[in-house]
């Protein structure tokens, strides 16, 4: 059997190792749009940190990816699936023959255009080769202006704040992380960034990006104000790598849509990570989750499958944890659902620390938890087996 597998992020590699161990006599090709061997993307912030060296951002070393049928293709990305000869055809111009294929191509970061955005001071974080020169950049780097408020951004200041350097926030929305957060818990996070140096700007967009003076550029808001800038970083959500698809006939919203175990609607083609469109565990709505852990379980899933096994996929569950600076955050389910929602709220300002959970018709939906995540295991499993909540302080009495 003739395995491709397109992406080498931990989608792909997840596959990767259980074609192998399913199959043995796999033949396995690992296609990745960027030259060298995979890294973890996620682990880029600390990198840029400084935190990690370079070596640590390997998830596996090279002998791992040495076993006889498997066959590595670095720096040649897919630019064309020809389904009806079951090819796929690479920059450089071979055509890989496949019985299985798995696309797991990630994501990238989402633009927008703005007058000023190809200055040489505006960058993103997604690869290995943006947060090198983001590194080289930000050495000397006073004053740092972040356009988006989302995940990644809050990754990307946690890991330029530094001493002698601002942050600022340009927050379209009235908090950070707005997607992930409540009000309350966007308040507390926010709180121990500012003590540690980010300036945010809420409510407010970015409209131009003029360069100078000397090295510098001035970031423009639309309220009117200047933020003298040495760095740029642009961090407004991000988009799935499906572009390379054209107008293949694969069936498609914002990610490929994929059966539970994780088909697509093309036999034999299969679809696993950030590119995926799967139900929510919560919701049952198709979402593309976007998380490390939901790209392992589906590669993992999807590398079984095209092995020849059967098996489904858990529906996403999504949950992140935040950390700054010891302070630690955590978001799990969906607890920014409005609909036939009960909210229970604690929040101890002095101790800053908040708990909430998110009922629906009884049932537990959601939960944040910001200062103490002592119960965010334990939140996890009720929420994965939907378990219904008569009374919100018996969950937290029965908290281990
Ligand atoms: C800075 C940063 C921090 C993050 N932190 C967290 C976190 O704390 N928690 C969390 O859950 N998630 C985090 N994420 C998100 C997480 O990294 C992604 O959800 C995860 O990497 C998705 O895995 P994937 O395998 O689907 O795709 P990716 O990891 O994006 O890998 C995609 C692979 O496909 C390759 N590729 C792209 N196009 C082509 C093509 N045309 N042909 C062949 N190959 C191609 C790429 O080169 C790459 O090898 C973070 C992301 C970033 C950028």
């Amino acid at each position: 059997m003739r395995h491709v597998v397109l992406g080498a992020g931990p989608a792909g590699l997840a596959a990767l190792a259980s074609i192998r161990r399913a199959d043995p006599s796999a033949r396995i090709t690992l296609v990745s749009g960027e030259p060298g061997p995979p890294y973890a993307r996620m682990a880029l912030p600390y990198y840029l940190s400084g935190e990690l060296s370079g070596r640590l951002l390997y998830p596996h070393p090279a002998s791992w990816y040495r076993s006889p049928g498997v066959e590595l293709r670095f720096g040649d990305p897919a630019e064309e699936l020809d389904l009806p000869r079951r090819e796929v055809l690479l920059a450089g111009g071979d055509r890989l023959r496949f019985d299985r294929l798995l696309i797991a191509t990630g994501s990238r970061p989402q633009l927008r255009e703005a007058p000023g955005i190809h200055l040489p001071q505006v960058h993103t974080l997604w690869t290995l080769a943006d947060a090198r020169r983001l590194r080289r950049k930000a050495a000397g780097a006073q004053e740092v202006v972040i356009w988006g408020a989302g995940m990644v951004a809050f990754l990307a200041a946690k890991a330029l704040l530094a001493p002698g350097r601002r942050v600022h926030f340009v927050c379209r929305a009235e908090h950070l992380l707005r997607r992930a957060l409540d009000r309350e818990a966007a308040a507390l996070l926010e709180q121990v960034l500012e003590e540690a140096g980010a300036v945010l700007h809420r409510g407010v967009n970015l409209a131009e990006i003029r360069p100078g003076p000397g090295k510098r550029c001035r970031v423009l808001l639309t309220d009117g104000r200047e933020l003298p800038s040495d760095l740029v970083l642009v961090a407004l959500g991000v988009l799935p790598n499906l572009d390379w698809l054209g107008d293949a006939p694969l069936a498609r919203r914002q990610g490929l849509l994929v059966d539970g175990s994780l088909e697509t609607s093309a036999s034999g083609v299969f679809a696993a990570g950030d590119v995926a469109e799967v139900p929510d565990c919560i919701t049952g709505e198709p979402v593309v989750p976007a998380l490390w852990s939901v790209a392992v379980d589906q590669g993992r899933v999807a590398g079984l499958n095209m092995a020849g096994h059967r098996l489904s996929c858990d529906p996403a569950l999504r949950a992140n944890t935040i950390v700054f600076h010891r302070y630690v955050v955590a978001t799990l389910g969906c607890p920014l659902l409005q609909d036939g929602t009960v909210v229970h709220r604690q929040l101890d300002r002095a101790r800053r620390t908040y708990r909430c959970l998110v009922l629906s018709r009884g049932r537990l939906v959601g939960a944040i938890l910001a200062g103490d995540v002592t119960a965010a295991g334990y939140l996890r499993t009720l929420l994965r087996r939907g378990v219904r909540v008569a009374d919100p302080d018996e969950v937290w009495e029965a908290v281990p």
